[in-house]
């Protein structure tokens, strides 16, 4: 192993987000000699190159949470990035669809939350309304949110990449991080290669976040389970049964959205994703497995206290993934046309979601301070398309950490002390 480099400040993780906070850094601190480390080839190969490619407008997010704050301008600043920087982009506008009456209560309550978090453009509408949008698809009422768009987020990752390499910020790819610890007033960083050492961490591991957050002998309360999704790809003669986005109206009980209609920006639609706890934290095929991911989670104290709460809606999860008859069916209430032979495979991703020791799943964004670190523990959808303001307000967390870190600025104490 070669001696040990030194930085002002390391981030772990080249992800939307790692790449997102490294990008702030440089520009509002170029003086600071920065790294950052991932463990995979290329950026952006696990969550960020694996998701739906939706720049989400913020209807969801209960108004205040950091979800509803950061997406809503997290959205704005994602097309403003995309136009300046020509990544391909469309505001293609979405319907989430009501098919049962019991579902119409959380559909004005979505409409609430949208109108409070400060959309423009929302409409609930009946059906002829949702048949001129979309006229495939069919429901008894359903709210438009037009200001939802798409991209592609491995390319936002590589551009985020090249800005920040161009304005002096180092990427040092196939470098795991293995080890933490504390060493005067330094964090010793270790990989499987090199050693380096750091005034400050910032730990964007994603599906690895509370691992790493356990390096140093930290305990950060929480595990993540690692959540599969997979996807179905609507053959191309049928891809104009979907013109933009059609969602169902999500469970308020459990944090994803619901399998969903998508229209990418290469022009293919996929249907999904379904969500999965998966045998390994990157587990995208159903055979994969680890025992220790799957021990790790089932030994966690809340694992059993949240498997009472969802088993049941787990177990439909379970159905559909094994079941194309039950994908297709649960589908069908958005478009009653589909039929088993317009879906083919498609690709799969795995989201990280933080489970909390009393079995309750992490519902907002979560960064945790630590000595000389920041660990960023949820950062599940819509993370991609607010990861330009998580990443200013991830380092606005951290500013007098840096600063204090700093060779060149000596105020301030750093956040774990
Ligand atoms: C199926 C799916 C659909 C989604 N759809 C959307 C959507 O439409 N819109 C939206 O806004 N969001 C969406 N999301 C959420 C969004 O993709 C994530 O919130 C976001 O990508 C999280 O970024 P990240 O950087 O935290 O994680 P990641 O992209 O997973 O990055 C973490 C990185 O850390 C690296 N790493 C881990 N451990 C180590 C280590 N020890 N050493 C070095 N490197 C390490 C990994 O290799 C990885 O590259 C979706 C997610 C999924 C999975």
């Amino acid at each position: 192993m070669t001696t040990a480099s030194h930085h002002d400040v390391i981030i772990i993780g080249g992800g939307i987000v790692g790449l997102a906070v490294a990008l702030q850094i440089v520009k509002r601190f170029p003086r600071l000699k920065l790294l950052l480390l991932e463990k995979e080839a290329r950026v952006g190969q696990h969550q960020s190159g694996h998701n739906s490619g939706v720049i989400h407008s913020g209807v969801y997010y209960k108004p205040g949470s950091l979800k509803a704050r950061l997406c809503v301008e997290g959205a704005r600043a994602m097309l403003e990035f995309c136009r300046t920087h020509g990544i391909p982009h469309q505001i293609c506008g979405k319907v989430i669809v009501a098919t049962h009456k019991e579902e119409l209560p959380r559909l004005q309550e979505l409409q609430r939350r949208g109108t409070a978090n400060g959309l423009t453009g929302l409409r609930e509408i009946g059906p002829e309304e949702l048949h001129e949008i979309e006229p495939h698809a069919s429901g008894i009422r359903a709210l438009a949110v037009p200001s939802t768009g798409i991209t592609d987020y491995l390319a936002v990752c590589e551009k985020y990449a090249d800005l920040i390499r161009q304005q002096g910020g180092n990427i040092l790819t196939s470098t795991q991080v293995t080890g933490l610890h504390h060493l005067n007033s330094e964090v010793v960083v270790e990989s499987d290669h090199q050693s380096f050492t750091t005034k400050f961490l910032i730990n964007c591991a994603g599906l690895f976040s509370d691992r790493v957050a356990r390096m140093d002998g930290g305990d950060p309360d929480v595990i993540i389970l690692p959540f599969r999704g997979e996807y179905y790809d609507l053959v191309p003669e049928r891809a104009g049964l979907v013109r933009g986005l059609i969602y169902p109206v999500p469970d308020p009980q459990f944090p994803f959205l619901g399998v969903h209609f998508t229209r990418r920006i290469n022009g293919t639609v996929d249907a999904g994703p379904n969500a999965v706890l998966a045998f390994r934290r990157e587990g995208y095929e159903r055979t994969n497995f680890s025992l220790y991911d799957l021990s790790s989670a089932l030994t966690f104290p809340g694992f059993w206290k949240m498997a009472a709460r969802h088993w049941r809606s787990g177990l439909d999860e379970f159905h559909r993934s094994f079941s194309k008859a039950a994908f297709v069916s649960a589908l069908q209430r958005l478009l009653p046309e589909l039929r088993g032979e317009d879906l083919v495979p498609g690709g799969s991703g795995v989201r990280a979601q933080a489970l909390q020791r009393d079995g309750l799943l992490v519902d907002d964004f979560q960064f945790v301070p630590a000595r000389r670190m920041l660990h960023v523990l949820n950062v599940p959808s819509p993370a991609a398309t607010a990861s330009l303001v998580i990443g200013r307000e991830i380092v606005e967390q951290c500013a007098e950490g840096l600063t204090g870190s700093s060779t060149l600025l000596t105020r301030g104490r750093s956040l774990g002390d």
